[in-house]
């Protein structure tokens, strides 16, 4: 029955139809668009563009009906009934993280509080909280910047050690939902049960949002960012939903220009398809495809399945994936597996990952599905990774 369904959906992504000989396994860094996402900016661009809020004629009016009805649509993705929140467009998840960081906790922080961080995520997730604490110093208020504790064995957050970091001075807490790496769901609810209940959570959904059903009810955060390039809409556009019961309302103060209608647009529609097409499946269907991947991999004595932490050896219990696996050869360099499965028809990211951390060293091969992938092209880098393994010395 799956089957069925994912067939009918893939035709729906022009691109992946005209290229039937190439796999595309790189979601992670930006997802491919379905049609009813193009024909949804095409259909704005050559009927009503204007610009939002600017005008009291027809285009304009609609435009900007357009933009607020998507506000509502991300509300809703996030199972939101909207009594609470409030949602502002940005041009991704990097520039919506540092929103939050500037626009909303540079005010509230006081000499000797805290912020925990994740320090081995994406550096996106980091680097806005590190700078604010630079900023804050320079004006003489000292806050310290906690790396958020990870346990070895999940690759998961440490439930058990966080308490030991969290103390009165706690102020905030950064966390990401799935690791854009990994793969590994962070199990971010847990982080709540924590922190106590008035401790703002900003979740960096960047590698969940469009992959995977995603409940602000369930996660209890206050903040959810993500970018819409890596959920089937535009690249150059992304949301912060902000809840406000633990302060005041969040708002792009500074930089409310022009938002990316066109982009905004896409959203809506992403949001819509992927409503259609139905969120558990495709996750059901992502990480069915992940399984086999890492099944695959395991097989192989060369290669090790990256966890959270690189000790994790290739034998150990396989960690459910959510779209993303990622892997090493002992032998062969991560670039050239890379090169390998490109002159093959085949892209993934071969390189170091943007992982906070990290550098050029730490390069793998990072392979990441959406529901266009099928088990074929699992088989195809299974072939090719499993023909490396005489490559090397
Ligand atoms: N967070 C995570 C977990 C990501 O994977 C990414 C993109 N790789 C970002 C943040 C930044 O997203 P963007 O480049 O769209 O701003």
């Amino acid at each position: 029955r799956l089957a069925d369904w994912q067939r009918g959906l893939r035709a729906e992504f022009p691109i992946i139809a005209k290229n039937p000989g190439l796999a595309y396994l790189d979601s992670a860094a930006t997802t491919q668009k379905p049609a009813a996402v193009l024909d949804a900016v095409t259909g704005f661009l050559t009927t009503d563009n204007a610009n939002v809020g600017r005008g009291s004629y027809p285009w304009a009016t609609s435009t900007t009906a357009r933009i607020d009805a998507a506000r509502d649509r991300v509300r809703c993705a996030m199972g939101d009934d909207g009594t609470d929140s409030s949602v502002e467009f940005v041009s991704g998840a990097s520039q919506g993280l540092r929103a939050v960081a500037e626009e909303w906790l540079a005010d509230r922080l006081a000499d000797g509080d805290e912020i925990i961080a994740p320090f081995g995520d994406h550096q996106a997730n980091l680097r806005p909280w590190l700078d604010l604490r630079d900023r804050l110093a320079a004006r003489g208020v000292r806050i310290a910047v906690v790396p958020m504790p990870v346990d070895p064995a999940s690759g998961d957050y440490d439930h058990r050690a966080l308490p030991s970091v969290v103390t009165s001075r706690t102020r905030f807490v950064a966390v990401t939902h799935v690791h854009h790496v990994f793969g590994a769901d962070m199990n971010v609810h847990r982080v709540r049960e924590v922190v106590g209940p008035d401790v703002p959570i900003c979740l960096d959904a960047a590698q969940s949002v469009g992959h995977r059903p995603v409940s602000v009810a369930d996660l209890d955060v206050d903040f959810v960012v993500f970018s819409g390039h890596k959920m089937l809409a535009l690249p150059g556009v992304g949301a912060v939903w902000a809840r406000n019961s633990r302060g005041p309302r969040f708002t792009l103060g500074g930089w409310a220009g022009t938002p990316n209608t066109a982009g905004v647009v896409s959203m809506a529609a992403a949001f819509d398809w992927l409503d259609r097409a139905g969120l558990a499946d495709i996750q059901a269907w992502t990480t069915a495809l992940c399984v086999r991947l890492t099944d695959g991999l395991s097989r192989m004595p060369g290669v090790r399945v990256l966890g959270c932490q690189d000790s994790l050896a290739a034998d150990s219990p396989v960690q459910r994936r959510e779209g993303i696996v990622t892997f090493r050869h002992t032998r062969v360099r991560s670039d050239d597996l890379g090169f390998v499965l490109a002159d093959e028809g085949i892209m993934v990211r071969a390189d170091s990952h943007c992982q906070a951390g990290r550098d050029a060293r730490d390069r793998a091969v990072r392979v990441s599905v959406h529901v266009y992938n099928t088990p074929e092209e699992i088989d195809r880098v299974l072939a090719v990774v499993s023909r490396c393994e005489g490559m090397g010395s």
